[in-house]
């Protein structure tokens, strides 16, 4: 039987089941779409057939409408730390919102959150709050630019800094430096006079930039580890590199660490031991409620400061929400050395446990980890990886596992729980193999 049918027939059955599995979820996304263009407000949480609807989540578990439980291995694309309905955090975003919910004056929980992110984050000597890590981003960049005079940014080809048309740009067909391509419709050509892309991990190419554009470089924005299309480490001194160039040419450093923030006490940049001079932040710092925050230098981050009027207004309605700001305080407090040594462990056992079920299956998978934080891709499955990704999602969700190309232990996570992920994957990727085998030989890379 050929490949393409052998994935054809596997999508047939697996979407059965999962159609006999999920009447409700089936029938809401139908409802859905009457009220929703395709039926959502992110498009990350779609897929084929129909996403499931989730009702509710208790520690590593989540319920769909329709009753069936499932074991979280995605924890809201990486963000609830702790897992869900963490009772201590809950109970203080409960007590917080009985004393009110939002006002046109500070409050006491975006000062005690922020102190603790400067006092754990070693580049952070002020910060402020937004909405999203999508917003934390924008603000930083613009931040950069307000703070140096200069407009354009390096950004790294596939890096994910979120749905703002300001990064939302790849190579071109130009090759490296300027002619961005935007990644959807709806980008402006001309976003792309502000954007330099450079590939992630090449020392080279970011230098070359910054000695071809002299005193227009505002800030080299990257991720310490990049998380699209595929989880990658930095190689040794590149970011430390980076630092150096950065100053070398009067250019600020940006680091995404929406993601990770989680990767130690520190950060991503108290893991590779090298100081952004700003740095964009979200996920876990909310304890599961909307946010993202910036932090850095004192003096870059002065540009926000309130003299009247300041020098870049940064306003959002809900920016340092108190609810918020008691869910992230709970949060980090439960954030203490040994949960990261816990939450580092279990992502070993995790990678362990993928790596061995590839393997007893006799199928080509790549899992990358980087402390509890873990990718997984099917390098050999060329323009067929999408495809079998998601078939592999779609038939663990049969079996009970919420999984995907980006997952995350969280401190809840047991080694039990690993270790009946890693069985449903055998057993999985063993009914897939026909469908990935002839692209991909047998094999772990
Ligand atoms: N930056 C990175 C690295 C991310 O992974 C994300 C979201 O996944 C964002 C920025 C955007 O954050 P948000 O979805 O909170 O806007």
């Amino acid at each position: 039987m050929s490949r393409a049918k052998s994935l054809s027939d596997a999508r047939r059955s697996i979407e059965a089941v999962y159609r006999e599995r999920t009447p409700q979820s089936r029938g809401l996304h139908e409802r859905a779409q009457r009220a929703l263009p395709g039926g959502e407000s992110r498009t990350a949480t779609f897929f084929k057939p129909y996403p499931t609807y989730i009702d509710s989540g208790h520690g590593t578990h989540l319920t769909d409408l329709d009753g069936n439980r499932l074991l979280d291995f995605t924890f809201n694309s990486t963000s609830m730390i702790h897992g869900h309905t963490h009772s201590e955090i809950v109970q203080e975003i409960q007590d917080r919102i009985a004393q009110g919910t939002a006002w046109n004056a500070p409050n006491v929980g975006q000062v005690d959150l922020a102190e603790m992110l400067c006092e754990r984050v070693s580049s952070f000597e002020r910060m402020r709050f937004t909405n999203s890590g999508t917003e934390a981003n924008m603000q930083a960049i613009k931040a950069a630019r307000a703070f140096t005079g200069r407009s354009l940014i390096i950004k790294m080809d596939f890096a994910y800094h979120g749905t703002y048309e300001g990064v939302e740009l790849n190579k071109g067909p130009g090759g490296w430096g300027e002619n961005a391509s935007p990644v959807s419709p709806g980008v402006p050509c001309n976003a792309a006079d502000n954007v330099l892309i450079a590939p992630f991990d090449d020392v080279e190419v970011a230098e070359w930039l910054l000695e071809s554009y002299p005193d227009q470089v505002a800030a080299v924005v990257v991720n310490p580890a990049q998380t699209q299309g595929g989880l990658r480490a930095p190689s040794a001194g590149y970011l430390q590199s980076l630092r150096e160039m950065t100053v070398r040419h009067g250019a600020l450093l940006i680091f995404d660490e929406v993601i990770t923030l989680r990767l130690s006490r520190g950060g991503g940049q108290g893991l590779y031991g090298v100081n952004p001079d700003l740095t964009a932040v979200g996920k876990i710092i909310g304890g599961g409620l909307p946010v993202g925050g910036l932090g850095g230098r004192e003096e870059i981050m002065g540009v926000f400061a309130d003299h009247q009027p300041p020098q870049l207004p940064h306003a959002g309605t809900f920016n340092g929400n108190p609810a918020v700001m008691a869910g992230g305080i709970a949060t980090l407090q439960l954030l203490d050395p040994q949960a990261f040594e816990r939450i580092a462990q279990m992502g070993r056992t995790l990678a362990g446990a993928i790596t061995n079920a590839a393997r007893e299956a006799g199928v080509s998978l790549q899992v990358t980890r980087i402390e509890s934080l873990l990718g997984v891709e099917f390098p050999d499955a060329g323009d067929t990886a999408n495809e079998i990704l998601e078939l592999v999602t779609l038939a663990l969700i049969n079996r009970g596992y919420k999984f995907a190309t980006m997952m995350a232990a969280s401190t809840v996570t047991t080694e039990h729980e690993v270790a009946g992920l890693g069985a449903a994957l055998a057993d999985v990727l063993r009914e897939l193999r026909p469908a990935i085998v002839e692209v991909a030989p047998a094999g772990i890379r």
